[in-house]
Order: structure tokens, then sequence, then C-alpha cells
């Protein structure tokens, strides 16, 4: 959405720099106003392969630059994600249901109404109600997903102590897990910040789902919160199975996850960091990993502070 400055063009960073562009993805705003999205190849070619006796400058820079429109890819994509959206959105509804009456069954039960249940039956339902949840959270994240590719994720802006926001979502995380320890480390004053805070809070659920889930020999799962002159920055830092150093994927692409979580048999989808960058990035701060030095992974994003915007 932003417009390329010159230095940015492919053709000029091919001539300039030599640097080879690869399968860019622009968009050319035409006479017309209409919009037409592109993808862009530059290569600088060596001038003097290309020199005949008849060129007058053969040492001047050659690049070969290809723009194919997408518009008919993109299309068909944007058509994958509408249908993605609507049945997504379609089963949310029975799942609604599926889950609420899962739980009556398991409140009902626990407060003596009705006929007493045997072991196996209370199992099957508490196992009911386990799977209607996962099932909700993977259509809630594919709706969310489906928005953001349509660029219909609206945020609700609040200001917001974030230091009350951390410690509610560890709270209610520690709930989750009796093997791992969640502790808070943040300033005594309020912190605020100008936030959707459900998203945040979605953002910091899923950080510490991750933390909690590729750790699953349990240990301390370490949130903190950090002022700098003009942003706040959350770190979540565990002890699990860290991330394998690779370049090649970025585990911020939908459906992106790494080997040693396949290998270990750890479930998931790949959307959870996804949706926490597009999120973020939404609200003008960014978020990144790396390795913690003695094992285990540290996740942090940041988010402008109220007063510096
Ligand atoms: P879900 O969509 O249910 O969240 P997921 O957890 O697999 O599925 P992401 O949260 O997007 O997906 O994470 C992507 C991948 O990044 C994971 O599959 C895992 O390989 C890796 N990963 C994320 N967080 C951690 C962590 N704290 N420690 C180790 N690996 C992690
Ligand atoms: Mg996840």
């Amino acid at each position: 959405g932003t417009p390329l400055q010159t230095a940015e063009l492919a053709t000029i960073r091919a001539l300039h720099t030599g640097q080879a562009v690869r399968q860019h993805q622009e968009v050319i705003r035409q006479p017309d106003g209409t919009l037409m999205p592109i993808l862009v190849n530059a290569v600088m070619l060596d001038p003097r392969l290309l020199a005949t006796p008849s060129a007058t400058h053969p040492t001047e820079p050659v690049a070969l630059v290809m723009l194919q429109d997408v518009a008919v890819l993109k299309e068909a994509e944007r058509l994958k994600d509408d249908f993605i959206g609507l049945a997504t959105h379609e089963l949310r509804n029975p799942l609604t249901s599926l889950q609420g009456f899962a739980n009556m069954l398991v409140v009902q039960t626990r407060r003596g109404h009705g006929a007493p249940l045997a072991d196996w039956q209370r199992e099957a339902i508490d196992d009911i109600e386990m799977a209607t949840r996962r099932l909700v959270q993977l259509t809630d994240d594919l709706l969310d997903a489906t928005r953001l590719q349509a660029g219909r994720l609206q945020l609700i802006w609040h200001e917001t102590d974030l230091v009350h926001l951390l410690a509610d979502v560890v709270h209610r995380s520690q709930a989750t897990t009796t093997r791992h320890t969640l502790s808070v480390d943040a300033p005594t004053n309020l912190v605020m910040v100008r936030i959707d805070p459900l998203r945040i809070e979605q953002v910091v659920q899923n950080l510490l789902t991750n933390a909690i889930k590729y750790s699953p020999a349990g240990g301390p799962v370490q949130v903190s919160l950090q002022v700098t002159a003009d942003a706040a920055v959350v770190l979540v830092r565990d002890h699990g199975i860290g991330i394998p150093p690779d370049g090649k994927v970025t585990l911020f692409n939908r459906f992106a996850r790494a080997d040693n979580a396949r290998d270990a048999g750890i479930p998931g989808t790949g959307l959870g960091l996804y949706l926490c960058r597009a999120l973020i990035e939404q609200h003008g701060g960014h978020i990144w990993y790396e390795a913690a030095p003695d094992g285990g992974t540290l996740f942090g994003f940041t988010l402008p502070l109220a007063s510096a915007g």
C-alpha cells in the first residue's frame, strides 16, 4: 500500500546495484485509476554478451525486466479466500450450539441434575467439549485469516493499560497448565497504549499457548514488559524445544510450521503467528523471535506508546 521510491524500483535496483529482483509483488495505478497487480522480475545482464558489432555503447548497463499481469491469479486467490471465509462462517453456527450443549451437559451433571453419569460417559462429554473448543478456535483463526487477506479486519481502538492486560492473560493461561510456571515482570505503574485490547490479548494468548505447547517437558514461561522512549516491548520466553535456525521459511507465514514441532508430534495449524504478525503490524509495531541463550525461544513485539502517537 505504500508508493515505491525511485531507488526501490526493480529496474533501478537491477541497473544500479546489480541486485536481482525476483517475484516482487507490486501494484500499478493506471491512468484511469484502476489498479493492476503485477509480479516483477529483474536481472542485470552482462552487456558484453549482448554487444553486436553495430552496438554503439557496448558497455551501457543492461537489465532484463519482466512485468507480469497477475490480475487473473489474484482474482482466483480472492475467490478461494472468499470460499474459505464462507465455509468457515457456516461452520461457526453449528459449532456454537455443539459447544453450548456439551458445556451444558458437563455443568448440569456436575450440579447433580439428571441421572448420574458413569465415568466413561463423563469422559466422553469432556472429550466432546475439548474437541469443539479446538474446532471453534480453528474456525475463528481461519475467519480472522480470511478477513486479513481481504483487508477487512477492523481494529476497535481503546486507551489500555498493558500491565493489567498482560496480568489477565497470564492468569488465564496459567489455569490451563500445571507443568508450567508463568510469571510477569512489568513496571508497577500503568503503561498506556492505544490498541484494540481484544486483539492484543489474542496475540499474547497465542504466544503463551505456543510457549506452553512447545515446552512439553514443562518449565518456566516468563513474560516481561519494558518501556523505551517511544514503544512498549513485550517479551515471552520459554525453555522448550526451540526453533531450528532455518532462514528459508518464515514461521510468520500462513500454515508455516518448523520441522522439530512436526517431528515431536505437537499438533498445530500454523495460523497463530501469521495472525500475530498481521495484528501487531496493524498496530504499528513489529514482532520477531530469537533463540534464547540457554535453550528455548524468545518472542517479542513492540507497540507504540499512547503518548508518542
Ligand atoms: P496454531 O495455528 O494452532 O497456533 P501452530 O502453533 O503450529 O498452530 P503458529 O503459532 O503460527 O502455529 O506457530 C508456527 C510454528 O512456529 C509452530 O508450528 C512451531 O514450529 C513454531 N513455534 C512457534 N512458537 C514456538 C515456540 N515458543 N517454541 C518453539 N517453536 C515455536
Ligand atoms: Mg500456535
